[in-house]
């Protein structure tokens, strides 16, 4: 591919893109809002460009890391002129709605576009270890690839533009159901003397031995079948009784555990309380 690239936005991600690529022999033009942010990049070799529309004018791809959709619209939609005839690869955290939207407005105006999520921090930005999902316009993957390789592992998830977003959304949604339980386990130790620290290491361990089981739960849903004989729902109704009544006797809210209660409550109200707990899942599946 080309050598010249673009990258919109300065912030903690937007630094660590643009640092990598212009440190992996790219040319690289930048724009942020606050233009004192390029002052950094600039002094280190990358262009500053006064406006979208000129940084856009400056490279083939342009990568966008602003800080969500409404910035990305805001800023792309009256440089679209600009864009046409250019891989815009938008890392920005989005919905998956989102990203087809940008991505149909994208291909009304002649521009290439790669959804992408950044499941990274800064810091891992150039390591194998920070992945990025990619989704949508197969050639602007292929364009853009030797570039992507150099933020980290690339993966590309489909043609269907939402789909880098649903991934990215999916396992942060995991990621903070589980964070939410740290919270919980520290919040109920603290009451007997426990520092966060303490419990944070024992809920460590916990989890890691607890992992596997997600992989028989998977099966369960995959195979349809909540009748297995695991751990049921009225089963785990009472277990998460004993969870509601320890927080309170604590003096620790339910209030993370309390929807999880509903949900099996309302299995068990519409004649489930003998499948197997996963059967959860149906409760989780709303009409769109
Ligand atoms: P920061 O808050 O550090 O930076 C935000 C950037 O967006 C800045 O360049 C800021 O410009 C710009 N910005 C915000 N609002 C506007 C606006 N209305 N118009 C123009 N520019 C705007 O965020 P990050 O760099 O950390 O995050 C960028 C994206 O990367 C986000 O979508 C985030 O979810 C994603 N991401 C970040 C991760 C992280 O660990 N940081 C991890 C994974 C994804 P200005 O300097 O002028 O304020």
């Amino acid at each position: 591919m080309q050598g010249n690239l673009t990258v919109l936005g300065l912030g903690a991600m937007g630094s660590a893109v643009a640092h990598r690529l212009r440190t992996a022999g790219y040319t690289v033009t930048v724009w942020n809002r606050t233009a004192a942010k390029t002052a950094p990049h600039t002094a280190a070799g990358a262009h500053a460009a006064p406006t979208v529309a000129a940084a856009a004018d400056a490279g083939d791809v342009v990568f966008v890391v602003l800080l969500d959709h409404a910035s990305v619209r805001e800023h792309l939609d009256p440089a679209a002129a600009h864009l046409r005839g250019k891989v815009v690869v938008n890392l920005v955290t989005t919905t998956p709605n989102q990203a087809r939207d940008t991505a149909a407005w994208a291909a009304d105006h002649g521009i290439t576009y790669l959804d992408g999520a950044v499941m990274a921090v800064p810091d891992m930005i150039g390591t194998p270890e920070a992945r990025l999902l990619y989704s949508g316009d197969e050639n602007a993957y292929a364009i853009a690839r030797t570039a992507l390789d150099t933020l980290g592992t690339a993966e590309y998830t489909g043609t269907d533009p939402g789909l880098a977003a649903l991934k990215d959304t999916a396992l942060l949604a995991a990621m903070d159901l589980m964070l939410m339980g740290y919270l919980q386990a520290i919040a109920m130790m603290r009451t007997a003397g426990a520092t966060a620290a303490d419990t944070a290491a024992e809920v460590e361990a916990w989890l890691a031995a607890m992992l596997p089981h997600g992989r028989e739960i998977a099966a369960i849903i995959d195979g349809a079948a909540y009748d297995t004989g695991g751990q049921s729902v009225d089963f785990d109704r009472h277990g998460l009784a004993s969870l509601i009544t320890a927080s309170r006797e604590q003096g620790v809210s339910a209030a993370l555990l309390e929807p999880h209660r509903r949900l099996l409550d309302e299995l068990a109200a519409t004649g489930h309380g003998a499948s197997d707990w996963p059967r959860i899942i149906d409760r989780l599946t709303v009409p769109r």
